[in-house]
């Protein structure tokens, strides 16, 4: 007990030149509420344990341990290691962005820009053009405008466009996407009547024209993102809905949800039509994420025909659905990268999504040699081994495609997969695995190459049973 005597005062502590460096970083008051944490903590295993310390011992211990509680505190939102092998995770922030994104949102976010403002005249302009010509050179259409999300897009269109008036949708289609987007809820909110037509599994063309009357103002279709009917089904294609809507002069609005920019068939994905396609195909509005395949961040996205994109623009709506300038920043770059740069090397999500499988058991062969170097002499680990897995794009996309990777297999003995992967949740950073059977699984599609280390040591840590820090 002699030892409690040498535990430092708080004034001791403060006036310590290394607690002295923390001040710039951390206030007065946060650095004395924590001063007093680790001196309780100290007392308590002077006490429980019967330590022995000398007085710098004591300072020595404490330091420690206010460097590891300051540095703790980074905020509830947080870096996670996607270890799930599914790419666009809503629950994990959808698409992690590129270089040329993060740049841009960078120097906008850090400095003031020309937000609002024509520098060539000095008078007030939009912050909507700054990606109209770039996202109308990408996807052939006439003109664009980005909203907050996907949602506010749709709900923006038939705001505009149908308010007080009729859309027809097919059955088939009347989908709902994940976190309460349900289109006959949207078109409720927009002010649009909705008129059904067709059944769940078979809608034709006969079914929207004896729909059609002097109030319809909308044809609207939406991508069936999340989910496949199979079997006995029809739908009117989206050149048959053009068409419909060419001969009765009402305009078309197609939902595509997950806005690919690559060919998916050259990608090696289920051959889908991209945003380009769509405008080819002479849809009037079309509508996509920011966040889903683009690789982007969040954003709604409508590209068309100039006339509709002009009454969305004097929407009063449009204010509440203002897209930030962050995102806008983060836009502009991931777009650029896909007008003059390398989105196959560069846009995470794309890149993820063309990695090959040879690379992937590479990269997985990598990981292990790492894995078994760090934790050779755990024995709670019985099994790490490179396996062949099934990875998905998701986000309520491609519902029924998987691409086949790799992933690190590892079995565990006297701690069950659950209480592992509740540990690795709790890591800093996070690692998240998947459970399959009584095995972790580790994909490396959705990992990056410099978070291996990182991966060994998380690893290592939930086994020990320590809740330290992981740099
Ligand atoms: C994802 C999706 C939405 C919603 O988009 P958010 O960007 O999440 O708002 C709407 N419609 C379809 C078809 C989708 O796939």
């Amino acid at each position: 007990m002699k030892s409690l005597k040498n535990i430092p005062s708080i004034d001791e502590v403060i006036n310590e030149p290394r607690v002295q460096d923390l001040a710039c970083l951390y206030n007065r008051d946060f650095i004395l509420e924590r001063s007093r944490e680790a001196t309780a903590t100290l007392r308590k295993d002077v006490k429980n344990l019967s330590l022995d310390l000398s007085r710098p011992q004591a300072l020595e211990r404490i330091i420690g341990m206010l460097q590891d509680y300051c540095a703790a505190y980074q905020g509830n939102l947080q870096r996670v290691i996607n270890g799930t092998g599914v790419i666009l995770h809503t629950n994990l922030g959808r698409a992690p962005l590129g270089e040329r994104a993060l740049n841009q949102a960078m120097i906008i976010g850090q400095n003031y820009s020309n937000l609002e403002l024509d520098l060539s005249t000095g008078e007030r302009g939009s912050r909507y053009q700054h990606v109209e010509e770039v996202l109308t050179k990408l996807t052939g259409a006439e003109a664009a405008l980005v909203v907050n999300n996907n949602a506010a897009a749709v709900l923006l269109a038939l705001t505009t466009l149908a308010q007080d008036r009729e859309v027809i949708v097919s059955r088939g289609q009347l989908i709902e996407i994940g976190g309460a987007f349900r289109i006959p809820d949207v078109m409720r909110l927009s002010g649009a009547r909705l008129v059904e037509v067709g059944t769940t599994n078979r809608t034709y063309r006969t079914d929207y024209e004896a729909a059609i009357n002097d109030n319809t103002a909308l044809l609207f279709s939406a991508h069936t993102s999340n989910y496949k009917i199979m079997g006995f089904v029809h739908e009117v294609s989206l050149s048959e809905l053009v068409d419909l809507g060419r001969q009765f002069h009402i305009p078309t609005l197609y939902d595509l949800g997950s806005g690919i920019l690559v060919n998916t068939k050259a990608a090696g994905l289920a051959d889908e039509t991209n945003v380009q396609d769509c405008v080819k195909a002479g849809v009037d509005i079309v509508c996509f994420s920011g966040d889903k395949l683009l690789g982007g961040p969040q954003a709604g996205i409508l590209v068309g025909k100039a006339k509709y994109i002009e009454f969305m623009k004097k929407n009063q709506l449009l204010r509440a659905l203002r897209v930030d300038k962050l995102t806008l920043a983060a836009l502009e770059g991931t777009l650029l990268e896909y007008r003059i740069g390398k989105p196959e090397d560069n846009i995470p999500v794309i890149r993820m999504i063309l990695s090959s499988e040879e690379e992937l058991a590479q990269r997985a062969r990598r990981l292990r040699r790492r894995l078994i170097k760090k934790l050779n002499s755990e024995s709670k680990v019985t099994k790490i081994k490179v396996s062949p897995v099934r990875d998905t794009i998701g986000g309520g996309t491609f519902p029924t495609y998987e691409l086949p990777g790799y992933g690190i297999e590892l079995s565990f003995s006297g701690i069950s997969v659950e209480g592992v992967a509740q540990k690795l949740r709790q890591g800093r950073p996070p690692l998240l695995v998947r459970k399959q059977y009584n095995q972790a699984v580790i994909s490396l599609r959705t990992i990056f190459d410099d978070e291996f280390d990182t991966i060994a040591g998380l690893l290592q840590q939930a086994l020990a049973g320590d809740e330290g820090e992981q740099k």
